[in-house]
């Protein structure tokens, strides 16, 4: 680091010292899913914006820090390790960016203010039961009526619907041409008439997920982003945002301190084979740190697409290792005080399975890794 990064990061670990409450850091570090406990998360939200620091990665023009894409790292990663709230931040993270780079002067106006005061929070209707990874085969469909798009279908494994105010979705609006070309980018009020949210629970015992149904939902013309049937282009972009965010370093070093912690309470001789895999662990997020670094502040692309799909891949399976350690390592520990009062002992244990459980979808969201295989190999090969 440079000595103006160091002073940075100073002024970053000073700020998180006086700013984050005991009962912040606990959310934080009770963190199973995709974000920590809604409120905390709300008020570590509101802490950050009252600061000017809510949104490090938006030109400061817009809202944002205007912080280098190192100060950017640097910050995440202090967030980590001083167990920061983990944000839910489909907004800041994803449609955020899309509306400084496509959407026009109004919507911007509308939604970024509120999108940073955390007023607004956003969940992606991408999926459907047919239209996952082939996300083309989408059929919510939606037509015209006047000045208001009214859409009607069911969208599945809708992250945070129930707590969003807000989606940004994709819709059918045409069934002529390729599939790509009928589809609509379109911003929807959770608020508005004729939508259903239903919860659909997941193996780590987490409430995330949601079906949502869309009944008539009127969506006015002036919510919709880039042209009527040209949403997959403006998909393609907001997912380039969203998969280099999803597994961050600062993410996996959260998980890698809790295996650690895990690691100390063991009194007896921990496995070989376990402890290998700790250090082999350890040596894969240096190297990903030292990559995620280096890379940071490169512009979007063909070469950064390349880079942000290897990162999702390595990241990912980096964060499923980490999180099974850990499992094995929390399970060593309840075993040593199975006689004794060992109710810290099951309760590690039991985030410990639930964190196991959580990130093997981490391989899942955001494109597989099958998918991002796929799109490497395109890259790699030059194959059709
Ligand atoms: C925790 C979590 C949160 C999510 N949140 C959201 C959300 O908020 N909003 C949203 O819209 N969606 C969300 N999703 C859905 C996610 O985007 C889809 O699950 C994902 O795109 C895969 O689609 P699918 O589940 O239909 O699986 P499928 O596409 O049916 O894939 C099944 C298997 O086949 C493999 N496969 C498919 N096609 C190919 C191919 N061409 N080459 C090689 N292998 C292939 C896949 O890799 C996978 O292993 C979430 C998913 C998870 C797990």
């Amino acid at each position: 680091m440079t000595t103006t990064e160091q002073a940075f990061r100073g002024e970053v670990q000073a700020f998180l010292a006086e700013q984050l409450t005991p009962d912040l850091r606990a959310a934080g570090r009770a963190t199973v899913g995709t974000h920590s406990d809604i409120g905390a998360s709300r008020l570590w939200h509101r802490r950050l914006y009252e600061r000017g620091w809510i949104a490090p990665a938006w030109p400061a023009e817009h809202g944002g820090t205007g912080w280098s894409a190192r100060q950017r790292l640097i910050f995440d990663r202090e967030c980590a390790l001083n167990d920061a709230p983990v944000l839910f931040a489909g907004g800041l993270r994803n449609v955020g960016p899309l509306l400084i780079a496509m959407g026009t002067a109004e919507q911007r106006a509308r939604y970024l203010p509120r999108i940073l005061s955390g007023e607004d929070l956003w969940c992606q209707g991408y999926s459907e039961t047919a239209a996952g990874s082939d996300l083309a085969a989408l059929r919510t469909g939606s037509h015209l009526d006047g000045d208001h798009y009214l859409v009607n279908g069911r969208k599945i494994w809708t992250t945070g619907a129930d707590l969003a105010t807000h989606m940004f979705a994709l819709v059918r609006t045409s069934s002529s041409g390729k599939p790509q070309q009928g589809i609509t980018f379109l911003l929807i009020d959770m608020q508005a008439p004729g939508i259903r949210i239903r919860p659909v629970g997941t193996i780590s015992g987490e409430a995330e997920f949601n079906e949502v149904t869309f009944d008539n939902v009127p969506v006015p013309v002036a919510d919709r982003i880039g042209a009527e049937n040209e949403g997959w282009s403006v998909a393609k972009t907001l997912m380039y945002y969203a998969r280099s965010s999803n597994t961050t370093c600062g993410l996996l070093r959260r998980a890698f301190r809790r295996t650690e912690e895990l690691l100390d309470r063991i009194d007896g001789e921990v496995p070989l084979a376990t402890t290998r895999l700790l250090h082999d662990a350890e040596l894969r997020l240096s190297a990903l740190e030292r990559l995620e670094y280096e890379s940071a502040g490169r512009e979007a692309g063909g070469e950064m697409e390349f880079h942000a799909s290897t990162m999702k891949i390595l990241a990912t399976e980096l964060h499923q290792r980490i999180t099974e350690i850990a499992l094995d390592l929390a399970g060593y520990s309840a075993f040593e005080q199975r006689d004794a009062d060992n109710a810290t002992a099951s309760s590690l244990f039991a985030h410990a399975s639930a964190k196991y459980f959580a990130t093997r979808a981490a391989s899942i969201y955001s494109g597989t890794n099958e998918i991002h295989r796929n799109i490497l190999a395109k890259h790699l090969l030059g194959a059709r």
